[in-house]
């Protein structure tokens, strides 16, 4: 009777997934979803898995109109295509055409990319994928000050590690001479002056909406003060637009748009000195590089004023230009800014601190890169700031390593438990409920085990519990050890069932993440480690494997040889 069940639930699912899949149904979909159905009627996957693998061999070989004959006749409910949790895609582009897309990633090179620019990233490369058209990588590194060589290696492994390539890769500041060159343009319109006013005196004049006395440099005064910042060793001059010093919008009041900046360059050492600022730079870059679409975050959203009209004055090309929110994470420093100073100060201990949210720290504590393009997609474009929490980028990564991860017993702070008349048993446990291609271990049991301490403290003297996977037993005594005795084999519904390990078990601590932020303040427990016992098959594992600890949370695996070492993902 019961297995009657299962078969016609597994057929009509069987049929339902095949004819969605061109007549060919696949195991793993139609097994989570029978037991889904059928769990609550006390099914177990033991029973349902064989049947189901059977129905499927049968349904496969019927032809698809008979298929959608038979469950029009069963279910006709389920021939409509289930609506997608949520659809993922990413909106239609404004003017855009296939194939003429190009759009840019400019990160800096300063510091290690983070989930912040990973959602840049993902968002130009999938754009640039979707439309075939053209994705550039380009380093914003017309900052000696903050560019350093490392990270222009360091952010391409990042993005590799994200699975995002490239089309063509360049360097801004190997544009400079042309960057000179519209500097002069705009010097010869009279559409830019030298300044020579203190920083003080700048910005109190564009507080004020008051103009300085440099703005009445004519342009062969700015042409030769240009020359002079360029060729001698005059400190403090810029070069300004002549925007608009009263305009409502402060990010036109006569912005900056070279510089002097007297350090060495990483790529060109001492070879330059005068430096765009971002406003100029990113508008000519754009437009020369031929990008069509550029994506940038919102809180520029001012200065594109002054993009466009840097455009204007020097005829180039406009780019149509979109803005989308700053990605922030609850707890978390999503800003290579506020990143480096807990790097410098010792309240991380690298780029890769597992509290962090750089890719190398989301990789070491095993998020994957398919998860965070998962998460990026949902979160889409909007241009709505907002501060999402982490566990958005959890059940992204959770649905990826659930069905894929094995599953070991951690006993954190454990306590030992002695059984009484216990059965030696050898038990071989599957490392997953679902899927069986993970395999199993095989446990020897006495009467010695361990188990966690905080799952004890709910418990008193006369309650039954079950080991998981083994027997239940009955507490006696609780003292230093807990002591118990067996009690049975049959599964008592509603009783707590908990973890242990044997007394071959192997010492462990797992490194856990918590917010670095609290208020706005540096939290100092932000790293909890835990100390338990793990089961003895652990040892088999590698480095960078990903496991579920059941109750506790998955884990990557960071070192096995001698202490053994693992990283808190989530629960
Ligand atoms: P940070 O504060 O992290 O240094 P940044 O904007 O100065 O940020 P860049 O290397 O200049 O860092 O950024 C490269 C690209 O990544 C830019 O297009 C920028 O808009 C984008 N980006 C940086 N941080 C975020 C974020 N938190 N959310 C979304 N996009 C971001
Ligand atoms: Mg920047």
């Amino acid at each position: 009777m019961s297995t009657d069940k299962i078969q016609k639930t597994a057929r009509i699912y069987a049929l339902q997934n095949a004819i969605w899949f061109k007549g060919k149904a696949n195991s793993k979909a139609v097994v989570g979803k029978v037991i889904a159905a059928l769990q609550k009627e006390g099914f177990s996957p033991k029973e349902i898995i064989p049947i189901v693998n059977s129905v499927i061999v049968k349904v496969n070989k019927i032809p698809l109109n008979k298929q959608i004959a038979e469950l029009e006749k069963l279910a006709p409910e389920l021939l409509k295509k289930e609506k997608k949790e949520r659809d993922f895609t990413l909106p239609k582009l404004l003017n855009a055409e296939k194939g003429k897309v190009v759009t840019r990633f400019p990160p800096e090179p300063n510091g290690y990319l983070h989930i912040g620019h990973a959602k840049a990233a993902i968002v130009d490369h999938e754009y640039a994928r979707i439309y075939d058209g053209k994705f550039i990588l380009r380093f914003d590194d017309t900052n000696p000050e903050n560019a350093q060589i490392e990270f222009y290696e360091a952010q391409k492994e990042d993005l590799r590690w994200l699975k995002i390539e490239w089309d063509e890769e360049f360097n801004t500041s190997d544009h400079l001479e042309e960057h000179y060159r519209l500097a002069e343009q705009l010097i010869k319109q009279d559409d830019a002056y030298i300044c020579v006013c203190s920083t003080e005196e700048i910005k109190h004049g564009r507080f004020h909406g008051k103009e300085c006395n440099c703005c009445g440099n004519t342009c062969g005064d700015s042409m030769d003060l240009w020359k002079d910042m360029l060729n001698s060793s005059v400190e403090g001059s810029i070069l300004r637009l002549r925007g608009d010093i009263t305009c409502d919008n402060t990010a036109m009041r006569d912005p900056t748009l070279f510089r002097i900046i007297d350090k060495p360059h990483p790529l060109h050492g001492d070879k330059y000195r005068v430096w765009p600022t971002y406003d100029f730079a990113g508008a000519v870059e754009d437009s020369i590089s031929g990008v069509t679409h550029p994506f940038r975050t919102k809180e520029y959203e001012l200065r594109d004023e002054c993009y466009f009209k840097l455009l204007d004055l020097l005829k180039l090309r406009k780019p149509h230009l979109i803005e989308f929110a700053r990605l922030s994470i609850e707890g978390m420093p999503v800003s290579k800014r506020k990143i480096k100073p807990l790097i410098e100060n010792g309240s991380v201990s690298g780029y890769d601190d597992i509290r962090l949210p750089t890719l190398r720290g989301l990789k070491k504590r095993g998020i994957l890169p398919e998860a965070i393009k998962q998460f990026v997609l949902e979160q889409g474009i909007s241009k709505v700031e907002s501060s999402v929490t982490f566990s958005l980028v959890a059940a992204a990564n959770r649905k990826i390593i659930d069905p894929i991860a094995k599953r070991y017993f951690f006993v954190k702070d454990p306590v030992k438990l002695i059984v009484e008349n216990a059965p030696e048993k050898i038990k071989e446990i599957n490392f997953h409920p679902i899927n069986k291609t993970l395999g199993s271990r095989t446990v020897k049991t006495g009467k010695t085990f361990f188990v966690q301490n905080s799952d004890m403290k709910e418990l008193k003297v006369g309650d039954i519990f079950r080991l998981k996977g083994l027997y239940n037993v009955k507490i006696k005594e609780k003292n230093k050890d807990v002591l118990t005795e067996y009690a049975d084999e049959n599964l008592i519904p509603g009783s707590a069932k908990i973890q242990w390990t044997t007394d071959k078990f192997v010492e462990m601590s797992v490194f856990i993440p918590h917010f670095i932020y609290i208020d706005e303040k540096y939290n100092a427990d932000s790293l909890e480690r835990a100390d338990g016992f793990a089961e003895e098959a652990v040892l088999k594992l590698k480095t960078d494997e990903i496991v579920q600890f059941e109750r506790f949370g998955f884990v990557r695996i960071e070192n096995i040889d001698d202490k053994i070492t693992g990283f808190f993902a989530h629960k």
